[in-house]
């Protein structure tokens, strides 16, 4: 443990030094004002970023700074504030001692100092400033520990929230987010949209090129889909096994059936050979579209229903279309 003497008497220092030596302290430094002293804790601090001194002891009446202003200036120091001070005082400084205690020391020694009273006092005062150290050192620990446990929490939620096949959000999240557009559109009166979406003859894409390839297909499609949507509110999530749904709030029939049609063609142009389609060389998708404007009372599914139906007569008419479904 390092102790820093702050005295400017030479002899003071030198003795004060001696017994603590004797008492196996035997990194004691010393400071001649309280400016050196402060200085000197300075230095520490800039070369190794905190203060590697565990007691001063300092003394009251001093030349230039005294005791009572220098242990005040080292409570104020962010970095500094935590090394215990113990001022040591000539017995008719009553008054002054108990600014010192005001000013934040923790202790002090009668002038003229006695070896006993002197290494009791230092013994105890370092052994709390060790327990401080320590219940610090846990507390950092405990910090970081609740920092790493809140990053796997934050991990697991992105994992629970994204679809493992894709990586886009799954129906877990599309569920959580329709529900709360559903409600945010219903309270400012804005018209929410929904557009199902269907891989056309997928069965028959995994039969002819087997289910690895329909899983690759699947990606594909996935990132073809995140390409047809613009506004940040707007939400591509698989929606089961080869069926995507866009969540889009805000916005009228119109323009849910234009993020509908170029859904359909970013599946079209990505041009995934599909041998077995008899409708096309490429995979295609089947759209349906619906809006609604979300009235109190309304079940949230209604809109889904409409989509969902609207993308069973797109699958009727012929597939590869978007057909949409406007409420009113
Ligand atoms: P339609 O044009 O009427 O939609 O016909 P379809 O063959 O696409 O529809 P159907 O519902 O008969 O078949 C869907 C197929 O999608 C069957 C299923 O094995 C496949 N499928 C669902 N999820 C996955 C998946 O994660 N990976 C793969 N490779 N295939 C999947
Ligand atoms: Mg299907
Ligand atoms: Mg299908």
């Amino acid at each position: 443990m390092t102790i820093l003497i702050i005295d400017d008497s030479k002899t003071i220092r030198r003795a004060l030094k001696a017994l603590l030596e004797e008492a196996g302290y035997d990194d004691v430094l010393l400071g001649g004002s309280a400016e050196e002293g402060m200085e000197l804790l300075k230095a520490q601090v800039t070369i190794h970023h905190r203060s590697l001194t565990d007691l001063i002891l300092m003394d009251i009446i001093m030349p230039g700074l005294d005791g009572l202003q220098a242990v005040r200036a080292l409570k104020d120091d962010p970095e500094l504030t935590d090394i215990p001070i113990i001022v040591v005082s000539a017995l008719d400084d009553e008054k002054k001692i108990e600014q010192a205690f005001e000013a934040g020391a923790i202790d002090f020694i009668n002038k003229p100092v006695r070896k006993l009273e002197l290494l009791a006092r230092v013994r105890s005062v370092l052994r709390l400033k060790e327990e401080m150290d320590q219940r610090k050192i846990r507390e950092t620990e405990l910090a970081e520990l609740n920092k790493s446990l809140e990053n796997a929490n934050q991990k697991l939620r992105e994992i629970s929230n994204t679809d493992g096949l894709t990586g886009i959000p799954n129906r877990r999240l599309f569920d959580e987010a329709y529900l709360t557009e559903w409600r945010r559109c219903r309270r400012e009166k804005q018209p929410l949209s929904v557009v199902m979406g269907d891989i056309d003859f997928f069965k028959a894409y995994n039969d002819r090129y087997g289910h690895l390839e329909g899983d690759q297909c699947l990606r594909t499609v996935a990132q073809a889909l995140l390409e047809s949507t613009r506004r940040p509110g707007d939400m591509i999530a698989r929606y089961g096994g080869e069926e995507f749904v866009a969540l889009l709030p805000n916005t009228e029939s119109t323009g849910a059936v234009e993020v509908a049609e170029k859904m359909r063609l970013k599946v079209l142009t990505a041009q995934i050979e599909h041998g077995a389609s008899s409708i096309c060389p490429y995979v295609t998708i089947s759209l349906g579209a619906a809006t609604i404007c979300p009235e109190v009372g309304q079940d949230p599914s209604i809109l889904l229903d409409y989509a969902d139906r609207a993308l069973y007569t797109a699958k009727s008419e012929g597939r590869n279309q978007v057909i949409s479904i406007e409420n009113d």
